[in-house]
Formats: C-alpha cells, sequence, structure tokens
C-alpha cells in the first residue's frame, strides 16, 4: 500500500474568540482511500484530541460533516483526499456562527426548517388506511425527500449571506416536498407564510443550492415551484 502525506490545515477558533480563527496544520500520512473526515479522525486521534468537527454516519447519509474545503463546500466523508492537492484547507460552513474550529451553530437553520412545518399535515378527517402513493406522486417529491439537512445549500446562499433572515433553500425545498405531496391537506392559504421577502420571494436564482447539493436535490426549482402556487394562490387558480 503507497502512503503519502498531505497538510490539513484547519481553521480554528474556540468560542471565546470566534472572532480570531486561525488556521493550524497538521500533517496526515495517507493511503488512496482515506477521506477528509478520516484525516480529522486521525488527527483527533493521534495529534491534537481538542480539535473539534460533527460527523455521525461517515457514508454520506447523514449530512453531518459538511465543511468547506479548499473553498469548495461538501460532505468530509465523501471527499478523498487523492482527489485534492496535498495542503487541504478545512473551513466550518459560512452564513453560521462558529461554535468552535469546525462545528458551526445551526440554531437558526433548524428554526427556518420548522417555520414550514415540514410534516405531513391532513385538515381532514385521518383515513383509517394507508393512503398510497402512484409512482408519477412519488416522483414530483422524492429530490426533496433525498434531502439530508446538510445545510450545504443554506452555507453556499450568496443571498442568505446577504440576508440572515432569508429562510433558505432548504427549509423552502421542504416546503415544496410537502405542497407537491399527494398525501397532505395543509390547506389553500399555506403558503402565505412564507410569501415575503424573507421567503418565497428573497431566492435571486443563483442556483448555488443546486451546485452544492450532495445529494442532487434542487431547492431552487422548488422554490420558483412555490411561487408558481402563491400566484394561483392569489388569483383563486389552485386546486390541490
Ligand atoms: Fe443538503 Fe441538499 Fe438538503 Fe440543502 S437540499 S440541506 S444541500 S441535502
Amino acid at each position: 500500500m503507497s502512503v503519502t502525506e498531505s497538510l490539513i490545515r484547519i481553521l480554528r477558533s474556540d468560542e471565546k474568540d470566534s472572532a480570531d480563527p486561525t488556521f493550524v496544520s497538521f500533517t496526515v500520512p495517507h493511503d488512496k482511500d482515506m477521506t477528509v473526515l478520516d484525516a480529522l479522525l486521525w488527527i483527533q486521534d493521534n495529534l491534537d484530541g481538542t480539535v473539534a468537527f460533527r460527523y455521525s454516519c461517515r457514508g454520506a447519509v447523514c449530512g453531518s460533516c459538511a465543511v468547506v474545503m479548499n473553498g469548495a463546500i461538501g460532505l468530509a466523508c465523501r471527499t478523498h483526499l487523492r482527489n485534492l492537492p496535498t495542503e487541504v484547507f478545512v473551513e466550518p460552513l459560512p452564513n453560521m456562527p462558529i461554535q468552535k474550529d469546525l462545528v458551526v451553530d445551526m440554531t437558526r437553520f433548524w428554526e427556518n426548517w420548522a417555520r414550514v412545518k415540514p410534516y405531513l399535515i391532513r385538515l381532514d378527517d385521518m383515513p383509517e388506511k394507508e393512503t398510497l402513493q402512484t409512482p408519477a406522486e412519488l416522483d414530483r417529491i422524492e429530490q426533496f425527500i433525498n434531502c439530508m439537512l446538510c445545510a450545504c445549500c443554506y452555507s453556499a446562499c450568496p443571498l442568505q449571506q446577504r440576508n440572515p433572515e432569508y429562510m433558505g433553500p432548504a427549509a423552502l425545498a421542504a416546503l415544496a416536498r410537502f405542497e407537491n405531496d399527494s398525501r397532505d391537506r395543509r390547506g389553500g392559504d399555506s403558503l402565505k407564510d412564507v410569501s415575503h421577502g424573507d421567503g418565497i420571494w428573497g431566492c435571486r436564482s443563483v442556483f448555488r443550492c443546486i451546485d452544492v447539493c450532495p445529494r442532487e436535490v434542487r431547492p431552487a426549482d422548488g422554490i420558483a415551484e412555490l411561487r408558481t402556487r402563491a400566484i394561483k394562490d392569489l388569483f383563486g387558480r389552485r386546486r390541490r
């Protein structure tokens, strides 16, 4: 097995001094299979146990290990060192306050997500049996179901950076998922709460959310669809 070395430069700060983060360098030996997450774990185990970062599944399912690597937002568990230069800069996700090192405070992200009521709502009687979907109905929402809430889109969005009040691509994509779900019955004026400049009208179709999504979700498309629905609502033309 051939082993080479990478210089991993981690942007570090502790919560008491997050205004002044600095890059700290670690030399990591690796084979062709090592990912950036593996390198962070190796650093934690062998060089400095205080380096802070998030991870859980290690298999691109949970989205916890999203960071910036050499300027690109992505999942550390999915990014192999062999595909990067030997010097790798690792930074926390933008658009969220740093808690420590690579760990950011996602409170706002989760609050926005909760605001869209990201669950099935039925205002009519609950059905006695499961409500089936056709393959075509599933097809309309499947990409949004694949969202793993990694916040890559939220961090990449320039509108989010400009306006921290903007609800962001992930939350609005979640709403598009339930608005389009054939089993959901949230009612005709359900878009009222997001029909403003911090909601669906805040997007400027920059499409960075689509570029960075590790799950090939297209949040901007969902937002565009919500806008069409909101306009139809305005003119009383929407039927579920
Ligand atoms: Fe992550 Fe994509 Fe979901 Fe955004 S839409 S939170 S980038 S999985």
